[in-house]
């Protein structure tokens, strides 16, 4: 699956009150302006290729809705999903299932650790070694931006680093 990353938004500029796809209450153009790595909502899940639904993120969380914008895409075949920017209908990243999300949380936590060891907290001089670790540009070097494989791959480059065998 290949996603494009885009720039800004050019509903973000327009003089027109924006159309917000049901169930959204809104979007926002100063929002859209805040994204500056954009990929397009979802037309076909990332994973499976299954159809896509916008939703409350309700059905995922038990019927509970989580956050301040509570939406999410997400995919009626595998349940694969993703999250929304706020005050947008823009995927937050790719769609991950379940594995994806598990491996992205495992990885993060290597990632956080190396953070911290190596780059004294500072997340962005972090990220900025990861792509280049992975021979990714930095634009799409984020963990929601990670499909399965690629969030192994990170976790593993962040252990070989911090000189842990455990890869
Ligand atoms: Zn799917």
């Amino acid at each position: 699956m290949i996603v494009t990353v885009l720039g800004v938004d050019p509903r973000s500029r327009s003089k027109t009150k924006l159309q917000a796809p049901a169930p959204l209450p809104h979007v926002s153009r100063r929002a859209l302006a805040r994204v500056r790595d954009r990929i397009e909502p979802p037309k076909a899940c990332h994973c499976c290729g299954g159809p896509v639904k916008l939703t409350n993120n309700s059905e995922i969380y038990n019927g509970h809705s989580f956050g301040d914008w509570p939406f999410v895409y997400r995919c009626t075949q595998c349940q694969a999903y993703v999250g929304l920017h706020p005050d947008t209908d823009l995927p937050l990243g790719i769609m991950a299932d379940r594995a994806t999300v598990a491996a992205r949380k495992e990885a993060k936590a290597d990632f956080q650790r190396l953070t911290a060891a190596r780059f004294g907290y500072d997340r962005s001089a972090a990220y900025a070694w990861l792509a280049q670790a992975l021979g990714i540009a930095k634009s799409i070097c984020h963990f929601a931006m990670f499909a399965e494989a690629q969030a192994r791959r990170a976790g593993e480059v962040c252990r070989l680093e911090l000189g842990s065998r455990r890869v």
